[in-house]
């Protein structure tokens, strides 16, 4: 094993990047061992011992992403993730990243998530890589890219839930317990009162918090999801009327299917974005296998299928997917 220097905020892989070890643990209290390409493989596999469907998803994860991959596991992570990191100029895959919270009643439920979100890559789905934001909306440019990763978190749940399924887990531990819903009521009444209140910033808010509850509750969260999408409709839409229509297009999109053909997948999530009055992403990436040209190691492109549907934008949701209004 090899020391490396504690990363620094907001470049956290820079260390890791420049060094040749295999294993990387971090110093600090909070200690805790990265594992890259291979020699992840064993805790991995550790963890999802007794579930083979599972072992051979992330066999193939591991295989695709050689050295790229980083993993690591510990206690105190406040929750499970997975990150596709990327260079930007010029595009280049950086390293795709799992971290897996330990000490909870579903470790290998979450570890397949995660490996489930990894191998989407593999798969085709393309990346949004850079989206354009209005003057006007710069200055909460943070908040909008915020939004763009949850809305991207949540479509591509509608694409692994049933792999997730057919591993053999059940619906109800796909995701991770999730905190009671806000008191829509009482933000209803603030936003309302609110001279400060944007409606740019307030419209796809309201139509997120619709739509983390009702594909949470479409992915096996229950009753008490579904009530939270209820209540955020029913007060966000008083707030904004154009919330009721704009909503119920976006679950004809995400029911119909159409995200989940991988050449489409850019133009549907755009259509989304767009429905919730967010910037689209004006670029995709697809991350590429491993070949001589890479020396073995997974790379990213940007996308240029013109012919895909991603560059049709002007397409209507009724007249491409068949929809009745
Ligand atoms: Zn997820």
């Amino acid at each position: 094993m090899k020391s490396v220097r504690r990363p620094q905020p907001g470049n956290p892989y820079q260390d890791l990047a420049q060094s040749g070890s295999r294993e990387w643990p971090i110093l600090g209290w909070w200690e805790c061992r990265y594992y890259r390409g291979d020699a992840a493989s064993e805790p991995i596999m550790g963890r999802l011992s007794g579930r083979p469907k599972a072992q051979a998803l992330a066999a193939e994860v591991v295989a695709f992403y050689d050295d790229c991959l980083l993993y690591r596991e510990s206690p105190t992570l406040p929750s499970s993730l997975y990150e596709i990191g990327l260079h930007h100029d010029p595009i280049d895959l950086k390293h795709a990243r799992i971290e897996l919270r330990l000490g909870t009643n579903r470790t290998a439920e979450a570890l397949s998530h995660e490996l489930l979100h990894l191998r989407l890559g593999m798969l085709g789905y393309p990346m949004g890589e850079e989206v354009w934001i209005p003057v006007e909306l710069v200055p909460h440019a943070d908040d909008l890219i915020d939004m763009h990763r949850i809305v991207g978190n949540l479509l591509q749940h509608d694409l692994i839930f049933d792999t997730f399924l057919d591993l053999g887990f059940e619906k109800s531990r796909f995701l991770a317990p999730s905190a009671p819903g806000p008191d829509y009521g009482a933000i209803a009444l603030d936003c309302s009162r609110s001279p400060d209140y944007r409606e740019e910033l307030g419209f796809p808010w309201w139509c997120l918090e619709y739509f983390r509850h009702w594909l949470s509750a479409r992915h096996g969260a229950g009753q008490q999801s579904q009530e939270c999408a209820d209540s955020a409709l029913h007060r966000g839409s008083r707030i904004h009327p154009q919330m009721m229509e704009a909503t119920v297009d976006m679950r004809r999109i995400v029911e119909s299917g159409a995200l989940k053909d991988a050449a489409g997948y850019s133009h549907w999530t755009n259509r989304i974005l767009g429905l919730m009055r967010l910037p689209q992403y004006t670029r995709w990436v697809d991350i590429r296998p491993g070949d001589d040209s890479s020396g073995g190691k997974p790379w990213a492109t940007v996308r240029t299928d013109k012919r895909g549907p991603f560059l049709t934008p002007t397409s209507t949701l009724r007249h491409t997917i068949g929809t009745p209004c």
